[in-house]
């Protein structure tokens, strides 16, 4: 599969200067397979237009980023949260993508272990209305520095224990990525167990950097840092997982660059990957 991009896909926020018809055409024309969209690409636009759009164009619409941050210590908290996901769920279903990527959230100084109880209840309570509106709930699981205020979720293991405690319900999933896994001694066994439960949904790829000027915004091609996607990516194809691989960079660097120029390097970097 050396120049087959049909499995590739871009998070709209990999290329942020570009506006999202932008995206959409760049992508396109290069032969890019998907695309997924942050919730900022609706913004002034209708997610149902958008999604005509890049489906004219050609791409397939893998997935939304994001919804989640359920974690909260009050009621009224709690229903915010549910509030803006089914939001967050409509646009998902109006733009036409399968599967919508939760952030899971976390409130500093709550129990890690609450606010996990909190975010499996907030998914439970959604997963009638996903199942409705035809959409995945894919968890990510965050790396741990982000457990005080991110996400409470930071294994594999962990969202795997919330999929299989709401049954694998078909409209709950997880959403890898290698930036916040690759360090999991358990991550392969992990990947295997939630591709037996059906459980695994979507794929992030990009890299990290060694020395990184910033823990968030200053991610890698992949290859360019020390995260083994390739063997990651083998381990994702052994658990029967046939979705995108999706290119998800935050990058002050990389936004910094011409935008046209930065999308080669970034096919370059996936077809090598993928040779
Ligand atoms: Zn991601």
């Amino acid at each position: 599969m050396t120049n087959d991009l049909s499995k590739l896909a871009i998070h709209t926020i990999t290329n942020k200067p570009w506006s999202t018809e932008e995206c959409i055409d760049h992508y396109s024309r290069a032969g890019v397979g998907g695309i997924t969209f942050w919730r900022y690409s609706f913004e002034g636009r209708s997610p149902a237009t958008v999604g005509r759009q890049a489906r004219e164009a050609g791409l397939e619409i893998v997935s939304v980023a994001r919804g989640g941050f359920f974690p909260a210590t009050t009621a009224a908290g709690l229903q915010r949260a549910i509030d803006e996901n089914r939001k967050a769920i409509d646009e998902t279903a109006e733009v036409g993508a399968p599967s919508l990527v939760l952030v899971c959230g976390a409130i500093p100084g709550q129990a890690l272990r609450e606010s996990r109880q909190q975010i499996q209840d907030g998914i439970a309570e959604l997963l009638p209305y996903a199942a409705e509106r035809k959409v995945i709930l894919a968890i990510e699981p965050l790396h741990p520095m982000y457990a005080n205020d991110r996400s409470a979720v930071n294994t594999m293991a962990q969202a795997s224990d919330i999929c299989e405690a709401l049954n694998s319900h078909p409209n709950i999933g997880i959403a890898l990525d290698v930036y916040h896994t690759w360090w999991d001694s358990e991550l392969e066994r992990e990947i295997t167990r939630a591709g037996a439960f059906g459980n695994l949904s979507g794929y992030h790829i990009c890299d990290w950097k060694t020395p990184t000027s910033d823990l968030l915004n200053d991610r890698g091609l992949m290859g360019e840092g020390c995260i083994n996607v390739r063997e990651i990516s083998d381990w994702i194809d052994d658990s029967g997982f046939r979705g995108h691989h999706e290119v998800e960079i935050f990058s002050n660097h990389y936004w910094s660059m011409d935008q046209g120029d930065y999308l080669k390097s970034i096919l370059a970097a996936y077809r090598k990957l993928t040779h």
